[in-house]
């Protein structure tokens, strides 16, 4: 975890620490005071900050930092050190430690639902389902019969077990066995919904059945369109391979 000016902005709201209070408390966060703290894990270290150095930067008197230090120990927000009747040292304390975590796990944990929510939804085969495609498709491509062994095609490309309607999760009802150039081809839209799936062949080799016959055929290519275009007779020479003459 850590933690952000934020974090200790809003705990100190909170805690409503404001005025004089307020200022030692930056000073410690400043000062990296936090002895007692470290299990909190505010920061590595551990230190408390000298009195007089709190009272130099602050301008001051003991008896005023005294006064400061009573009223924050009490609710345990800063601890601090007495000797010779003066405040000797100070950091911050247990109560305050803990609003702020409060605050930044807080933080953290709407930063997480947003992430979670931009992030795409995991859309790859895998586990059981995957290994079940290679093994009751027998390694061959459901769309152009391109048999394979161990999972690879004759090209040695790998066979992928990919869902039929992309818009649709990795579910058994969903996922077919397809070599490399038919996933390509497919790239982006829908696999042909005859495509025999692992929930089906699953049923057939739990009740003892062949697996259903493949139907599912790739779609013709697009029929390139051919335009001769004719810029003149050219002159047709045939030549008679009997006896030579030449029209
Ligand atoms: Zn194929």
């Amino acid at each position: 975890m850590y933690y952000t000016d934020a974090d200790f902005a809003q705990a100190m709201d909170a805690l409503g620490i404001v005025g004089i209070d307020r200022l030692v408390i930056h000073e410690l966060l400043a000062n990296r005071a936090i002895r007692g703290m470290e299990s909190y894990g505010l920061w590595n270290d551990s230190t408390a900050m000298r009195a007089e150095s709190l009272e130099f930067r602050m301008g001051l008197d003991p008896d005023k930092l005294f006064d400061i230090c009573r009223g924050l120990s009490k609710r345990e927000i800063i601890g601090f050190n007495v000797h010779n009747a003066t405040v000797s040292s100070v950091w911050l304390g247990r109560v305050f430690a803990e609003t702020v975590q409060e605050f930044a796990s807080e933080r953290e944990q709407k930063d997480q639902e947003r992430t979670s929510l931009r992030a795409p939804v995991h859309k790859g085969v895998k586990g059981a389902l995957r290994l079940d495609a290679h093994l009751l498709f027998e390694s061959t491509c459901e769309l152009c019969g391109l048999q394979g062994e161990q999972g690879r095609d004759g090209n040695g490309n790998k066979l992928i077990a990919a869902r039929i309607v992309k818009d649709g999760g990795p579910y058994a009802e969903n996922v077919t066995l397809v070599c490399r150039s038919c996933v390509h081809e497919f790239r982006g839209i829908d696999l042909p919904l005859e495509c025999r799936t692992v929930a089906q062949m699953r049923i057939a080799r739990e009740k003892g059945n062949a697996a259903p016959r493949r139907v599912a055929t790739k779609p013709p290519p697009k029929r390139k369109q051919i335009t001769i275009e004719a810029i003149g007779l050219g002159k047709v020479t045939v030549v008679d391979a009997d006896n030579g003459t030449v029209t």
